[in-house]
């Protein structure tokens, strides 16, 4: 179908964007944790990748499904079980194909299963902090605005875009950064950074 194309296309460039934005992504993590963040993520965006002749015949949520399982069995650490499990739980949401009804369940389910798994909160220095913004605009965009899905979700970047930015002066009090106390303060968060690059590598995708 048109939209298992569209999605396999995204998940490749998402891929591709993954390795480009690699040594950026580990170097944002070497200044406050353990300088591994882009190797992770690469890792298991090739895995991915390596999977993508076998989405050909699977639904949407399967494939993200698939996404989700791939990553969690390939990083590990923090970003290996946020990103692969909350994927996984959220898929369900696309079981009856991408909406703009099923995408903000989607987008809702992936944010609560990350504070779920993660239990940080808006302005501990986490990937929360990009995506709470993220998935709000999203769904008032969506719901309250009435916007059409791709415009909505280029709001939802650019709110992405401000979270990252809202990492930078602030205290990190979850993850390895946290063991920094005050000296975290400055530094942009590698995973709002890897979560606001493939929102940003999507929404490419789709326009
Ligand atoms: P690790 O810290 O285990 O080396 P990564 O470097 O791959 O894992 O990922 C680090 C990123 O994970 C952080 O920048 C942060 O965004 C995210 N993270 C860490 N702990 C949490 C948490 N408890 N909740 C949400 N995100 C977290
Ligand atoms: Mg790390
Ligand atoms: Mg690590």
């Amino acid at each position: 179908s048109v939209q298992r194309e569209a999605l396999i296309a995204a998940i490749e460039n998402v891929a591709a964007r993954i390795e480009e934005e690699k040594s950026y992504l580990t170097e944002l993590d070497s200044a406050i944790g353990d300088a591994d963040h882009g190797n992770n993520m690469h890792r298991g965006f090739q895995a991915v990748a390596e999977k993508t002749d076998d989405f050909e015949g699977m639904s949407p949520g399967d494939i993200v499904k698939t996404v989700g399982t791939t990553i969690i069995g390939n990083v590990g650490g923090a970003a290996g079980p946020l990103y692969g499990g909350s994927l996984m739980t959220a898929s369900q949401e696309l079981d009856d194909g991408i909406t703009a009804e099923t995408s903000v369940a989607f987008a809702e389910a992936y944010l609560d299963k990350v504070k779920d798994r993660g239990d940080a909160p808006v302005g501990a220095k986490t990937m929360v902090d990009a995506l709470t913004p993220a998935v709000h605009t999203y769904k008032k965009s969506v719901e309250q605005d009435d916007l059409a899905p791709l415009t909505a979700f280029a709001k939802a970047v650019d709110a992405a875009e401000r979270g990252v930015e809202f990492t930078v002066p602030i205290k990190a009090l979850k993850g390895r950064a946290s063991f920094l106390d005050w000296r975290s303060v400055g530094h942009q968060d590698p995973g709002a950074t890897s979560t606001y690059i493939i929102m940003e590598e999507i929404l490419k995708t789709a326009e």
